[in-house]
């Protein structure tokens, strides 16, 4: 076998690798298996370029590589589980950043002469450079809004959709123009609220993987063009996902300003009485200890307390007692995909403990307590009963249908969205203040002493 077709087989291999990787990583049980074999895939992939008979820059390589993997793992490993989102979106603008800069060495590089590219070859440089830099400045800003260094609030301007469509539009004449891409893809981010920010990053990634597809046909290199259309068509879906989940079309997630301040009605009157109700962690633990099924619904705060494992201690002995526990998992609590099934497993809670919001919302109705742990927006009834509301129309966990609602959070301030929540005024509901890792630690503690 000669060398060219021992690479062709090692990149053959990688592409299986990938597509096994994305079809582990579709369940949590699976998905460690899916993350070795797509860095096998990545392993022997590096390995068949580097023994390219036309690569000559080892050293360079070798530096970059050694000064900014160290870099990567670290930053992987020490990263919070709560700040992933910005993590992603980090890493994805850098891919982006680096298939533009290729596309652009190309320009430079490729035959008949340096600058003067024939049309098939050119078009895949123009698309990979543009997309690259959309991707690339989107990304940043991305980051820069999840890690509030520009303002979450979608930052809108007078005629904002206009110039926005302008701009896309302009895109498409002055394809040549990466500046352009550059200021598209900075504008293009800019008026989209934090909260949706999960769902543009999965957008950008879908941009990344298709710049680097288009790279892959420059550099006539298939594992390129075959892993940049895995990312963009697994992009393109999860973003599709995560709009259904939250009932929006991805046109409203782009250009719906979604979270500015709205003066609007203010939740559902039939089920309030505008008191809020505050029980003691006694009486909280007393309620569960007596109850026949508890549901947890985890959200955002879960993760930000980090208490997912004190919350697998106190279903452990709710159930002990004869008590029914499982777990409601709404598709965008937190903030990203899977975040709440993530934090989870790492409890080590079964996995068919687990139910997905359809599964659960008939059964709150049959379930004693529904205990909310750190989740706002996803239990909101004003998405189901207040046509005036933001998030109306989303589906939520119909947590209010349970015969009584506790909810753990630290204030009555308001979730991502920016939106008061009806339910904490509803006379089901008792409130118990505090951070969620102490409230629950306190509950196991009471728990304990009946
Ligand atoms: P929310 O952001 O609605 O609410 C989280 C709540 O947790 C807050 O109200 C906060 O209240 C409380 N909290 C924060 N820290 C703590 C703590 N240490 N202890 C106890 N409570 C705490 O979260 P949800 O999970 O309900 O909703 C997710 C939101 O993110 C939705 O708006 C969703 O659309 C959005 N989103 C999610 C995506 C995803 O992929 N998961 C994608 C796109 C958007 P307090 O400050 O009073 O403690």
């Amino acid at each position: 076998m000669s060398r060219a077709d021992a690479i062709a087989l090692a990149y053959l291999v990688t592409i299986i690798a990938f597509v096994l990787a994305l079809r582990f990583l579709s369940s949590p049980t699976t998905a460690p298996l899916g993350n070795r074999i797509g860095a096998l895939g990545m392993l022997i992939a590096l390995a068949a370029t580097f023994a390219q008979a036309h690569l000559h820059n080892y050293l360079s390589i070798l530096i970059v590589m050694a000064v900014f993997a160290p870099i990567g793992a670290y930053a992987a490993r020490a990263v919070k589980m709560t700040a992933m989102p910005q993590m992603v979106a980090l890493f994805n603008g850098v891919g982006g950043g680096a298939a533009a800069l290729v596309a652009l060495a190309d320009f430079h590089n490729v035959a008949p002469a340096p600058g003067r590219v024939h049309a098939d070859v050119g078009i895949s440089i123009m698309l990979s450079a543009l997309i690259g830099s959309v991707s690339f400045a989107g990304s940043l800003v991305a980051f820069g809004k999840l890690q509030e260094l520009v303002s979450g609030r979608p930052i809108v301007y007078p005629g904002q959709k206009v110039v926005n469509l302008a701009l896309m539009a302009a895109q498409a004449l002055v394809i040549a123009l990466i500046c352009g891409a550059l200021l598209f893809g900075v504008l293009f981010v800019l008026p989209i609220g934090g909260a949706d920010m999960p769902v543009v990053i999965s957008l950008l990634n879908a941009f990344t993987g298709l710049a680097a597809a288009a790279t892959g046909f420059v550099l006539h290199n298939n594992v390129l063009i075959v892993s940049g259309m895995l990312v963009g068509a697994s992009g393109t879906l999860l973003t599709i996902l995560m709009g259904r989940a939250m009932n929006r079309s991805i046109a409203n997630v782009l250009f719906g300003a979604f979270g500015q301040i709205v003066a609007g009605p203010v939740g559902a009157a039939a089920d309030t009485d505008g008191a809020v109700r505050s029980a003691s962690a006694e009486d909280v633990a007393v309620m569960l200890a007596y109850a026949k099924r508890v549901v947890v619904v985890p959200g955002y705060g879960l993760a930000v307390a980090q208490a997912q494992h004190d919350v697998r201690q106190l279903a452990d002995l709710l159930e002990e007692r004869g008590v029914d526990v499982t777990y409601a998992i709404h598709p965008v609590a937190g903030r990203m995909p899977g975040h709440m099934n993530v934090l989870l497993a790492e409890a080590n809670v079964p996995y068919p403990q687990l139910k997905e919001m359809d599964d659960v919302n008939p059964e709150f109705s049959r379930t004693d307590v529904a205990l909310v742990i750190g989740a706002n927006d996803v239990v909101n009834p004003d998405a189901r009963n207040n046509t005036g509301s933001p998030i109306y129309g989303m589906p939520i966990l119909n947590v209010d249908q349970a015969q009584q609602v506790v909810v753990l959070k630290r204030s009555m301030n308001p979730g991502f969205a920016g939106i008061d929540n009806p339910l904490f005024l509803n006379p089901k509901t008792v409130m118990l203040f505090g951070d969620a890792k102490v409230s629950v630690d306190k509950l196991i503690a009471s728990v304990k002493n009946l």
